[in-house]
């Protein structure tokens, strides 16, 4: 019965997903600069013009408009549809691992939340509170309801031990580099993320974490694109890591990457 509609249930999630994509363009733009993410309407960052609803659909206006503006012909910047087509994909790779569940939704909107978080620290530096509240209630809500796939025990050892590692990563790197190292944003997300993941999971996520984070910092190096003070954002590698973490997830519960590792090292 439900098998016949998976496919009109992907087609939704995806409608959904591009749509959700849209709306964290908006929060990306507008929260960091203390606006309001539900008025006024969008319009051209140059000519000012209203974006009419026929020209803000997901994906398909930026094609359709030929990734320029209307009214001024500026070009509309790439990440835009980019963003929305991330979110679509990401509604499909989820409903794909969790199925039509709760975790599904969950999960889902974790990873929107660090997709906002991603592009927000990469513009300013910065990891809004007001994700870090979303989040907090979202993981409270989610464990008092038994909505994750761990118990609130497994939460509590996984925000305790992303949290608490990045805590002390911060304060030893900033007192052998003689300046803040981590900021406490990223402390504060990687205690929320610990909670939806678990005790076993924040281990491997943290680990890509520091990966992705020494990646980026040697491509930055390379194209000589470190910004001021040599700064770069945690935010977007403990994004990436969490992503990667929850996309590998298995069916049952598990994941991928740690059942290879076991696998082949023991
Ligand atoms: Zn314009």
């Amino acid at each position: 019965m439900v098998e016949g509609f998976y496919p009109l249930i992907q087609v939704y999630s995806f409608i959904i997903g591009i749509s959700v994509g849209s709306f964290l363009n908006v929060m990306i733009y507008r929260i960091p600069n203390n606006k309001s993410i539900i008025r006024p309407r969008s319009k051209c960052t140059n000519c000012s013009n209203p974006i009419n609803w026929y020209d803000n659909i997901p994906i398909f206006s930026f094609l359709i408009l030929r990734g320029k503006c209307r009214h001024c012909d500026t070009i509309i910047n790439i990440r835009y549809p980019l963003i929305e087509l991330i979110g679509g994909l990401l509604a499909l790779l989820f409903l794909d691992i969790y199925g039509l569940t709760f975790q599904f939704g969950l999960f889902l909107l974790l990873s929107y939340m660090l997709i906002a978080i991603t592009f927000i620290d990469i513009d300013h530096y910065i990891i809004p509170n007001q994700f870090i509240i979303f989040g907090m209630i979202a993981g409270i809500g989610a464990h008092v309801l038994r909505l994750l796939p761990i118990s609130m025990i497994d939460g509590i050892y996984g925000l305790l031990f992303f949290g608490g590692t990045l805590f002390m990563t911060g304060i030893i790197g900033g007192w052998l580099l003689k300046k803040e190292a981590m900021g406490f944003g990223d402390v504060k997300l990687a205690v929320i993320i610990g909670a939806f993941l678990g005790f076993e999971l924040s281990v491997l996520s943290l680990f890509l974490s520091f990966i992705f984070a020494a990646l980026m910092s040697i491509i930055l190096l390379m194209l000589k694109k470190v910004g001021k003070d040599n700064r770069v954002p945690f935010g977007p590698s403990i994004a990436a890591g969490t992503l990667l973490t929850l996309l590998t997830r298995t069916p049952g519960g598990g994941n991928h990457i740690i059942n290879w590792y076991f696998t082949h090292m023991f």
